[in-house]
């Protein structure tokens, strides 16, 4: 059966707040879901989700391990079609990968054979921008993640932590309309997620971008998100919505981010 028209969704395009490319997009997720062919039938990863995103938002899912999180990023970055139900970014339903739509993973994919400005600037070398201008822009993303002073150092060279942070200023470079991440922070020492807490709530800040964040640290996600959505077990489908309205920067030691925290695993273990 076809499907209806996508609905209409404005596009942003605005300059974000301190001028560090374009502000973030909307997103329209409608009744997407997925299931997996196997050899003794058919697996449903993902029960119909149906998630409005705002311009802007930082948005994080929670839910256990192995409940679709990964799979719906993937759909949402079009890396791979749902079975049913659609995507609509910017107005335009995702029908595949577009630079646009920016997935960070776990593990900063980040290219071995060239030094953290290498990294940075490489997406930019793709579209064809003068060496100047990536230079340029490099600089700003490298100096926003607090990677100034290892430009020239290779992967090897980098702690975890300071991967994650190549890995975002070579996201943010290209200016994307959506960043999309996948546990980015999991594995990590405590200390070290801390700090980067913090980094990412500055970077969001002052780029404006929307984010997607899926994590198990339902901690990470009160810290993070304006708003938190709780995932069933496998098929994942939402059971939970929790508005995160306290003040920013936030402080894992406040007893209110503890509080809700303690609800939202409620909600997560009472399904579990
Ligand atoms: P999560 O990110 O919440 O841990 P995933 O989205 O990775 O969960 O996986 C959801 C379910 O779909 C799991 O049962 C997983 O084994 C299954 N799955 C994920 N990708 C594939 C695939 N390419 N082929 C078959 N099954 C898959």
């Amino acid at each position: 059966m076809s499907k209806a028209a996508p609905p209409a969704v404005s596009a942003t395009g605005g300059p974000s707040p301190a001028g560090l490319g374009r502000r973030g997009t909307e997103l329209h997720i409608e009744d997407v879901s997925k299931s997996y062919r196997q050899k003794d039938g058919t697996l449903l990863a993902l029960a119909p989700v149906s998630i409005d995103v705002r311009a802007g938002e930082f948005l994080c899912i929670v839910g256990p391990s192995g409940c679709g999180k990964s799979t719906l990023l993937s759909i949402i970055a079009g890396l791979e079609p749902a079975s049913g139900g659609m995507v609509v970014a910017n107005g335009r339903a995702v029908d595949g990968p577009s630079p646009e739509r920016i997935l960070l993973f776990q593990e900063a994919a980040l290219f071995p054979w060239l030094d953290v400005c290498g990294n940075v600037e490489f997406g930019l070398r793709e579209r064809g921008i003068s060496r100047k201008e990536r230079a340029r822009t490099a600089q700003r993303y490298i100096d926003l993640v607090h990677l100034s002073g290892f430009e020239g150092s290779y992967v090897h060279q980098l702690s975890g932590g300071m991967k994650q942070r190549a890995a975002i200023a070579r996201a943010l470079a290209i200016d994307p309309a959506l960043l999309l991440m996948d546990e980015p922070f999991g594995a990590l020492d405590a200390l070290t997620r801390d700090r980067l807490h913090e980094e990412l709530e500055s970077v969001w800040a002052a780029t404006g971008k929307t984010v997607v964040f899926v994590t198990h640290n339902v901690r990470e996600a009160v810290a993070l998100g304006d708003r938190v959505l709780v995932f069933s077990p496998r098929p994942g489908h939402i059971i939970g919505e929790f508005t995160i309205d306290l003040p920013r920067s936030r402080s894992l030691q406040d007893h209110r981010l503890a509080d809700r925290a303690a609800e939202i695993l409620e909600v997560l273990t009472s399904a579990g």
